[in-house]
Formats: C-alpha cells, structure tokens, sequence
C-alpha cells in the first residue's frame, strides 16, 4: 500500500489550492477528485473577485497561490470595483472564459512536483487509534497517508431543488445530466459525532447568447488595460469582451409572485439558510417588495460557444416559470434556456469544530476547507484551501502550524471568524468584517504575506525575487520623495508619480 503525507479529497477551488500548497511545501501529495475534467470547474457564476473576494485573491497569489494567475489567464473583462472609493475598499474583479479557467488550473496543477492527481470518489476514512491513517475509496482502495483534507464543496450530501422536482446531485453538469452527490463522506462525518447543519445555494439559468437581442441591451466594457490579479502576471493577453446590461420589470415581478407557492424555498421544501448576499429572484422581489426592477449583468461564459450567464436571477423555480419570467426581460423576450436555474442544500460542519489551522479538534489529522465550512464562494473556498493544505503538509512535516492574525490578513480575519464564531447562514468576504482595512489592501498583499509563505516554505523562488526587486524599487522611491520638499502636485511636475505608479 503505497503512502501519501497529504490527501485531499475534492478538485474545486479548496482543493486545488489545497494540493498545490501541501506539494509546494514538499509534501507527497495526492489529489483524490471524482473526475479529472471538473478540476477547477466553477459550479456558479464565471467570475473570480471583487470587492473583499478580490483581496482574498491577492493574498492567495502573495503566498504562491494559484488563483490569480490562472484567473488571468482565463480573464475575458477585468474590473477593479468601487474605483471613486478609497484604496482599501478597491476589489479586482474578473469575468472568466470557464473553459480556459479549468484548463488553465489542471495545466500549473500538471506541473507542480510531488503532486499525484487521480479520479476516484473517497468513501470513507481510515482511523488508527482516533487518528486519520488513510482513506478509502467507492472502489475499494486503501490509500494510506499521514494527514487528509477534505474539500466536499456542495457534493455534501447535495440535493438539487427544481420546482418541486428534487435530485440528489453534487451539482448539474454543464452539459447535461447531473454530477453525484457524496453520501459515504457525510456520513463519516455525523459517525464522528461532529456538530453539523445544511445550507443552501443558488444558481440562474444559462441562456444561449444566440437569443439574446443584445442591440436592445446598454452594454459595459472592462477596464482599459485591465489590472492582473497576480504580483508576478506583467500582461493580460487574453481578447477581452463586454457584457449586456437589462433590468427585471413589473411584469416580471408579477410571474414571480403569482408562482411563489412553486419556489422550494417558499413551499417549504428547502428549510436550509442561503446566502443573504446572494439572493434569489424570488428573495429579491419578496423582500423587496418596493422595488420596480432588479439589475441583470449577461455574462458571456467564454469567448468561444453561445452560453451566457444572466447575473442576478438565480432561482429555482419551476422550468415552466423560469421562461415565463425571462420573456418579461428586455432584450430576453425570445431566449432559450440552456440548462434550467437550480438550488442546491449540502451538508457542512460548523467550523467551531476546527483549530485556526482548520484541523477537525476531534480527529487529529483531518482537515476541512471550503463550502465543506459552511463558506460561500470561490475566493473564500481557495484561500482556507491554502491554509489547509499548507498547514496538513507542515503538521505531516512537525512543523507547527502557520496561523494569520487578522491584522495581517483578510485570510486572518475569515479563519478566526469561522472558528470563533461559527456561520449561521453561509459566510463570505466583506471588506466591512476585516477591522484593520486600511493596512489589509488588495494592492499590498505581497508586502504583507509574501515573506511570511517563503519563511513557511511554499513560496518558490520567482516570487520571493519579485518582491525583493519591488522593495528595493520602493525604497529607492521612498528615499527620493523624503530627500525633496515638494507638493504632490510638484512631484507629478517633476515625473515622480510616474515612476511610483510603476510600482504597485
Ligand atoms: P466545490 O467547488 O463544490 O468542489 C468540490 C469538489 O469535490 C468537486 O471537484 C467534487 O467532484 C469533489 N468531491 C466531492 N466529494 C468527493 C468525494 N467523495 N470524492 C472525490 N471527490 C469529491 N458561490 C457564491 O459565492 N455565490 C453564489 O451565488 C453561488 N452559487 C452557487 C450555486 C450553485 C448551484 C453551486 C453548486 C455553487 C454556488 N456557489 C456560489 C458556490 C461555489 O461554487 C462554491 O463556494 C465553491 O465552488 C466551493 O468550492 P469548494 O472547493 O469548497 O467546492
């Protein structure tokens, strides 16, 4: 039986990171995931960031995380939200080519050395005196290992809500069909005794672009050039693209209201909470009921093919009453639906059950990242992967745990919220949680963490030259500016805001 220091069970976007760094770090890694294809899959919206997501982003790419670089490689329209506000509120955001965005993760994930990647569906653990030995699979297989982190994302037991017809799924597949739920894992986790709840989430249908009558619609460009995510990506050479912009109407209320009784989550077929941040349409027109419209972004998800991604009308409503309320949309009168709105409820562990190094406290050796602790989103997802992965490889090491503060790092303040004070309605990042925001900006990530991955051992060579290089520039920079006594308005004169825009 041949041994691993780190499995991670689950390729979304905890798991890769949680790979990636496990094997920076040194550690003999394997990555267990149900297929090789769905690695990186976005389940929801293709897009990576924004405000609060996007410092997240930063800081996984400071400490040699993968997220940023592949977003930039699959960017197709970058924008750095809340631009008229300050600094420390400024989100990168970018829509992203879905296919160029997974192939773009396995790619750097082919690449990176003692990482094994194979396509198996993890049914269970193996426990030695209460301790994580290894894991087994549907097919029988036992793989030994020193540490295991499991990424389940909302394949916990899943079960997609459509009208009143229910699947139990993992999520829809892109195409057609539906991908498994993982059954085995949830219950591991109850036998565990582990306190544990379910969420929900939600999803708009896809639309074919083909339909779509874009000359009635405003349409919104990205920023030009647009800003990378990644410390070390000097260009975005992707072709970038617009998006359309519509709004909900009157009419469109009325087919929600009068079908409301068909909405899972009114029938009281979903008790599970979802992401207030996030609602559904149905959410929307309910709980605002004064509202005459709601905004709606159409998304093109690639460059290549017809599927677009309307933003803001998730729903999971009858497939009958989804096309009722898209033909009361400008510019969606006469859209086909290519794959129908959907909600899903998953199982998660109330991450009081974890330590700050995301460790389950009463299964030494086990580890949980991702929508697995009760998050939502991608960003939120990668960067407890990280931690995760970094830390399982540094305890299979004996090494002690890296643990950020929250004066350090977004990272910081979403970990000790999780495990401090637990998620009662699914969690993600908002610039207003972190307290020390004007030090935690997107544009200083590197300054703040860079260091600290390389003194941890998963921060490689490049990185830790680039920033070498960008300090020295700043210094030099700095002692310019002190040894004059101009205005800033002088200092543009003389051409000094030109050389510190060269540094970011
Ligand atoms: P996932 O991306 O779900 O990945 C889980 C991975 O684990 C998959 O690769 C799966 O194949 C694998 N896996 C699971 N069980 C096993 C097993 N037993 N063995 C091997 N492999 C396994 N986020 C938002 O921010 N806003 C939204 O509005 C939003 N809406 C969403 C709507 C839907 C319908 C869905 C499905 C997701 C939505 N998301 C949304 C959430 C977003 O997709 C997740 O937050 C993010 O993908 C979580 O990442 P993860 O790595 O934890 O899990």
């Amino acid at each position: 039986m041949k041994g691993y220091d780190v499995i991670v069970i689950g390729g979304g976007h905890a798991g890769c990171e949680a790979a990636a760094a496990a094997a920076r770090y040194g550690a003999r890694t394997l990555l267990l995931t149900h297929t090789l294809e769905t690695l990186g899959e976005m389940s929801c919206n293709p897009a990576i960031g924004g405000v609060g997501k996007g410092h997240l982003v930063r800081e996984i790419d400071a400490l040699d995380g993968l997220m940023g670089r592949v977003a930039d490689a699959a960017g197709i329209q970058f924008r750095l939200l809340n631009r008229r506000k300050g600094p420390a509120v400024r989100g990168p955001r970018a829509q992203a080519d879905r296919k160029l965005y997974r192939a773009a993760m396995q790619t750097m994930l082919r690449n990176i050395s003692n990482l094994e990647i194979r396509a198996a569906s993890a049914e269970d653990l193996i426990l030695k005196d209460g301790i994580v030995a290894g894991v087994l699979t549907a097919d029988g297989d036992e793989i030994a290992c020193g540490k295991v982190v499991l990424t389940t994302g909302t394949f916990l037991n899943g079960l997609i809500h459509i009208g009143e017809t229910k699947i139990p799924a993992g999520r829809m597949k892109i195409a057609d069909g539906v991908e498994a739920p993982s059954i085995g894992l949830s219950k591991t986790l109850y036998g565990f005794g582990l306190t544990m709840g379910r969420l929900k989430t939600g999803t708009p249908p896809r639309l074919d672009g083909r339909t779509i009558d874009w000359a009635a619609l405003e349409m919104q460009q990205g920023d030009d050039p647009p800003s990378p995510f990644s410390f070390l990506t000097k260009k975005i050479t992707t072709p970038q693209i617009a998006c359309g912009i519509t709004r909900t109407t009157l009419a469109t209320h009325a087919v929600i209201r009068a079908n409301l009784h068909r909405s899972p989550m009114y029938s009281g077929q979903i008790a599970s909470t979802g992401p207030r941040y996030c609602p559904s349409i149905e959410d929307k027109v309910s709980r605002f009921a004064d509202r005459e419209s709601h905004q709606i972004f159409l998304e093109p998800e690639g460059l290549n093919g017809d599927l677009v991604y309307p933003n803001g009308i998730s729903t999971s409503l009858p497939q009958d009453v989804q096309l009722a309320l898209l033909a009361t949309i400008p510019g969606l009168e006469k859209a086909a639906v290519q794959r129908p709105g959907y909600a899903i409820e998953y199982d998660y562990v109330d991450p009081r059950e974890l330590s700050p190094a995301l460790e389950v406290k009463a299964v030494p050796g086990l580890y949980l990242a991702g929508q697995i602790n009760g998050t939502t989103g991608y960003e939120e997802a990668a960067a407890q992967g990280l931690m995760a992965g970094w830390n399982a490889a540094r305890a299979a090491g004996g090494a002690a745990p890296v643990i950020l503060d929250r004066a350090q790092a977004y990272i910081g303040v979403m970990l000790d919220d999780l495990v401090t004070k637990g998620v009662s309605e699914p969690y993600r990042m908002f610039t207003s949680r972190a307290e020390y925001r004007l030090t935690l900006r997107s544009d200083n990530a590197d300054q703040r963490l860079t260091k600290i991955g390389e003194n941890g051992g998963i921060v490689g060579s490049d990185r830790a030259e680039a920033l070498a290089a960008k300090l020295a520039q700043l210094d030099v920079s700095r002692e310019t500016m002190s040894s004059l006594n101009l205005t800033p308005n002088e200092a543009a004169q003389h051409g000094l805001a030109v050389r510190l825009d060269g540094v970011r």
